[in-house]
């Protein structure tokens, strides 16, 4: 239903508790981190970098970084992916099209592909919102293993306790 009562008062505040089972917000004052040792090594060449990890709905949002020669590896995604590109320009091998900084990507599920970094962009980093899981695959379809929020949540907590941020820093991004 369109709105069609005028609000008399727009900038008074919601007066009313929220409810009392709802969760607290995340808030990342600086998402692209000052601090390296925030961004959790992936493989050769690729890190992301977490903001929210879901486990009540299984979706997970992070940065992902790329750097020359890095390549995310061949996975499936039964459930959809959004993009933002926040630097540099990538490309799938699937697909003919290129994700530049400042452009959106939706992901249908169903998608197969693999994300490379062209040889002319020293560092890439986006924005993805990864739902259910990413299974990877081999040329052919072969499973060769998964990610799920709980396998990403395990990879900030061995990493964070690796590098002195603790393990429990990965709390803050838990919902
Ligand atoms: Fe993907």
């Amino acid at each position: 239903m369109p709105v069609t009562e005028k609000d008399e008062n727009p900038r008074i505040p919601y007066q009313l508790p929220f409810p009392k089972d709802a969760q607290a917000e995340i808030v990342v004052p600086s998402a692209i981190p000052e601090d390296e040792r925030v961004w959790v090594p992936q493989a050769d060449n690729v890190w992301f970098r977490p903001l929210c990890l879901n486990r009540s709905q299984g979706y997970w949002v992070n940065l992902l970084r790329v750097r020359k020669a890095g390549v995310l590896s061949r996975h499936r995604h039964p459930n959809p992916v959004h993009g933002f590109v926040l630097k540099g320009r990538w490309h799938y091998l699937e697909h003919d099209w290129v994700a530049e900084a400042g452009g959106y990507v939706y992901e249908p599920p169903g998608e197969t592909h693999t994300l490379v970094v062209p040889d002319d962009v020293e560092e890439m980093i986006t924005l993805f919102q990864v739902n259910g899981i990413m299974y990877y695959v081999d040329p052919y379809g072969k499973p060769l293993g998964y990610e799920d929020v709980f396998t990403k949540i395990d990879m900030c907590r061995e990493h964070y306790e690796k590098v002195g941020l603790g393990e429990d820093y990965v709390d803050q991004f838990l919902r």
